[in-house]
């Protein structure tokens, strides 16, 4: 069989599904590879280097998915390119199923089988193919880069000739995947960090990677319980969410930089940094919102956008983080999609075996002969 990696037409999408690298991965489940002409040009990977590694490369997107069994890719299809699946066709890329129903139909239509890579189950023998993960740890990384762009001082203090330099103060918000990986480059950058999570056991992870974690004082049966979520944030009770404020309204006017990563599934992201906040930061604070997708943390992001406010903060309301780091996201994302692809193939035979009785290719699978398959079944009770 045949897989092929499309170039990528959302707007300013530089990131690509399968490298020259993971081609050659790719070739040793027994697939021959596909992509259309410059798929990896914007993410540093030419037509030549991937036909060096023994992939085809075709002109034009309608003669990559006649040509290719699985298309592998990285934003979910467009309609133009939901409508050229056929029948029995596999499509590998992230789908948001939940947000994007007509899509799914049209896939289901065209009796495409669809693997959403969003939907990938998040437990541990699922890991190399948790794409979610691996988008999100660069985009964490990237946050901090990117405040340190638009930041007008050092992150760490100096003592020099030409005068005494105090580090920067960084708060995270939210310390998941993208907040974790947040927290790690404003440690090594010298930055003092500060970590917030309603999630009390991320404590001391955040301790270990030499940030501090800014506690809230609390009875504790009076804190958000994750358990009964799968790790991931319940929404916060009145009465928590009001002294998380408080304490943000207390330390704002210290703060340099504020990263805000909170999510709660399936609904908009919490509020958590006010207009009042901000009115009280230092003139050229920078705040990057890495929930601007879903409405933001911070009261005043705009999505995809970089404002000034009057008091001159800085806010950078970008969604597109691991596509500005398409050379990062590309490998790590192709790594992902091979895995995925080595799990379909267990005989290595270059032959696709959609095994619905595996819960990680059960719990990704949207669409199947012919019938939507979202939302799975619950995961099975041990
Ligand atoms: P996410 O993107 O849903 O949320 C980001 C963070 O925001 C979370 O840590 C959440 O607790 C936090 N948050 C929500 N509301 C908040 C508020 N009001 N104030 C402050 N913080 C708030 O999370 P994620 O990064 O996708 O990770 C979710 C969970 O999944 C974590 O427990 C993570 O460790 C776990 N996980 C497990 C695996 C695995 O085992 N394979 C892989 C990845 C993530």
């Amino acid at each position: 069989m045949k897989i092929g990696a499309p170039k990528e037409t959302f707007e300013g999408e530089a990131r690509v599904a399968i490298t020259p690298e993971s081609a050659l991965q790719l070739q040793k489940l027994g697939y021959d590879v596909v992509v259309e002409s410059k798929a990896g040009q914007a993410a540093g990977f030419s037509d030549a280097a991937f036909k060096e590694a023994g992939v085809e490369v075709v002109k034009t997107a309608a003669a990559l998915f006649k040509a290719a069994d699985v298309i592998a890719k990285v934003r979910p299809p467009s309609e133009a390119e939901a409508k050229r699946l056929t029948k029995g066709q596999t499509l590998i890329s992230f789908f948001y199923p939940a947000s994007n129903e007509k899509l799914m139909e049209l896939a289901k239509g065209k009796g495409a089988n669809v693997i959403a890579m969003d939907m990938v189950p998040r437990i541990s023998r699922a890991q190399k193919m948790d794409a979610l993960s691996s988008m999100a740890n660069i985009a964490g990384y990237r946050a901090v880069i990117e405040a340190g762009n638009n930041f007008g001082r050092f992150f760490t203090g100096q003592v020099t000739a030409a005068g005494k330099v105090p580090p920067a103060k960084v708060l995270v918000v939210g310390a998941g995947v993208a907040g974790l990986a947040a927290i790690g480059t404003s440690t090594s950058l010298g930055a003092i960090t500060y970590a917030f999570d309603v999630r009390p056991e991320v404590a001391e992870q955040i301790e270990s990677m030499g940030a501090e974690f800014v506690f809230l004082e609390f009875e504790d049966s009076e804190l958000p319980d994750g358990a009964e979520t799968g790790g991931y944030a319940p929404p916060s009770s009145p009465e928590f969410q009001a002294k998380q404020l408080e304490k943000f309204r207390e330390i704002a006017p210290d703060m340099d930089i504020v990263i805000t990563t909170a999510l709660i599934p399936n609904r908009a992201a919490p509020v958590l940094w006010t207009k009042d906040m901000v009115d009280a930061m230092k003139p050229g604070s920078v705040i990057v919102d890495l929930a601007a997708e879903k409405g933001g943390n911070c009261e005043l992001t705009q999505m995809d956008k970089r404002v000034v406010t009057d008091n001159g903060v800085i806010i950078i309301g970008y969604t597109d983080f691991p596509s500005r780091m398409a050379t990062q996201a590309s490998t790590l994302y192709g790594n992902n999609i091979r895995h995925m692809m080595a799990d379909l193939t267990p005989e290595k035979d270059g032959q696709v075996n959609h095994n619905m009785e595996d819960d990680v290719i059960r719990g990704a699978t949207i669409t199947y002969e012919g019938d939507i398959t979202f939302p799975p079944p619950p995961p099975k009770v041990a």
